[in-house]
């Protein structure tokens, strides 16, 4: 007796996309059977004219984290109830190392926050602020724990400690670590921040010219010496420009094993946001770039170039997110796990620019299979968890933050008009969402281990 059957549905698997029926035993994908084929279950739903498709995994959130001196709106209870809802099943967080704190005392103070909130499954990656020897050392360790993927911020302070981070570039690589790395060079943006300041130009319609592509796509270059020469493999998160893409695609093509992540606003946004009253609520580090960019970033989708779309979900109030007086200060990032799954699909697959099976590697398989947590996430096979999206792909929504998850009172995409959305979200084989309503009890995600990074993982 299956616990759970999902019948009728055209279901979105690494064999191809078909109709068929998928049951569902002790939280497991236990069975995927021709229509009709499947034994008796305790409960079935009905999914016909709906699209089934294997809980999306986000691997870039900051969820209940400081910075620029406050915390952000979102803790993991209702940062992960927003990703439910959205039908994220997975999300990995960033633990951040206080400054001459160890790495295993993050990410005891993130398991402490994720622990008892959070509805879905999470891991964490964790930010090396401080590479100190003793941090350096703990590498290994902390591999070892399940937490295989290293932040490295290329911004504030890398440049001084440049040789300290390469030595740790090295034991990550050799304890089969990933390096998450955020592109952008400081003394770049340093050097225009400075000048725009000078000119008086401090309010956010000068923002993007104080962050520009040459400097994401300088640090891509000078990352990408760092990490052959210590013989590390790299992910770059939320790249936004054509200039840094194309060095992910020369690097490939020099058989370096490099891995590319966008993000959302980069794909539905440009720079005139800026423009607009309360232009602040769009900063984020890198800034929205012009239309030209975001053309390059879907082309980049399409061709593989990118690996992943993740959101960097980092959420504020409107209030908090509009009150500084100059760009420096305002704090990055906005809340938009909600509309991850359903916004690539209205605006990539209705559109027409990318395929059913794509949308789902973009979103789920790829993160599972880099991050180390495939099969058991990131696709519909037997043996896997079943954290399974059924998806309305004719359900037209009106992006409207009061019915959001998220505790920010704004939205990047209000008023967007998008094609698809969740019907229910089932983790590990209990529906949590049903028609945009979340239903589960806090505390019910679980922290996953992931294995270490394999340079084959395409293949897995
Ligand atoms: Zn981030």
């Amino acid at each position: 007796m299956l616990d759970l059957a999902i019948v009728g549905a055209t279901v979105v698997a690494p064999s191809g996309v078909a109709l068929a029926d998928v049951g569902v035993v002790a939280g497991k994908i236990a069975n995927i059977a021709p229509p009709g084929a499947l034994e008796p279950a305790r409960h079935t739903v009905d999914a016909h004219g709906m699209l089934l498709i294997p809980g999306a995994v986000d691997p870039h959130t900051h969820l209940d984290a400081e910075m620029f001196s406050s915390h952000t709106i979102d803790d993991f209870e209702s940062g992960t109830a927003a990703a439910a809802a959205g039908g994220v099943t997975t999300i990995v967080d960033y633990a951040f190392q206080a400054q001459g704190g160890s790495l295993a005392d993050a990410i005891e103070k993130w398991s402490a926050k994720a622990r008892g909130r959070a509805i879905i499954d999470y891991g964490f990656h964790v930010a090396l602020l401080d590479p100190s020897p003793e941090a350096i050392a703990e590498i290994p360790r902390v591999v070892g724990r399940g937490v295989t993927s290293i932040k490295i911020f290329m911004m504030q302070g890398f440049e001084a400690r440049a040789r300290d981070y390469l030595r740790a570039f090295k034991i990550a690589g050799d304890s089969g670590a990933l390096l998450a790395i955020h592109a952008e060079d400081e003394h770049l943006i340093g050097f225009c921040t400075e000048r725009l300041l000078a000119a008086g130009k401090h309010d956010v319609t000068h923002f993007a010219a104080s962050r520009p592509p040459l400097s994401e796509a300088a640090a891509v270059r000078r990352a990408l010496a760092m990490t052959e020469l210590s013989a590390a493999p790299s992910y770059f998160v939320h790249l936004s420009s054509r200039e840094a893409v194309d060095e992910v695609r020369c690097a490939r093509a020099r058989g370096r094993m490099v891995l590319a992540e966008t993000r959302p606003i980069y794909l539905y946004l440009t720079e005139e946001r800026f423009l607009e009253p309360n232009g602040a609520k769009y900063v984020g580090y890198p800034p929205l770039r012009s239309a030209e960019h975001r053309d390059a970033l879907w082309e980049a989708l399409a061709d593989g170039t990118i690996d992943v779309v993740a959101t960097d979900h980092c959420s504020w109030t409107l209030e908090r997110k509009i009150s500084a007086d100059r760009f420096t200060r305002m704090p990055p990032g906005m809340s938009n796990l909600e509309t991850l799954v359903p916004m690539l699909y209205s605006e990539g697959v209705a559109k027409g620019r990318l395929s059913i099976s794509r949308w789902v590697e973009l979103t789920s398989t790829n993160a599972a299979k880099i991050f180390g947590m495939y099969p058991r996430k990131g696709a519909i096979v037997e043996g896997a968890d079943a954290d399974l999206v059924i998806f309305d792909p004719s359900r037209k929504i009106v992006v409207n933050s009061r019915e959001m998850h998220s505790r920010a009172d704004y939205d990047v995409f209000e008023g967007f008009e998008v094609t698809g959305w969740p019907k229910m979200t089932i983790a590990r084989g209990v529906p949590i969402v049903t028609d945009r309503r979340v239903d589960s009890a806090a505390g019910r995600g679980e922290f996953v281990a992931r294995a270490r990074f394999s340079p084959r993982w395409r293949s897995q």
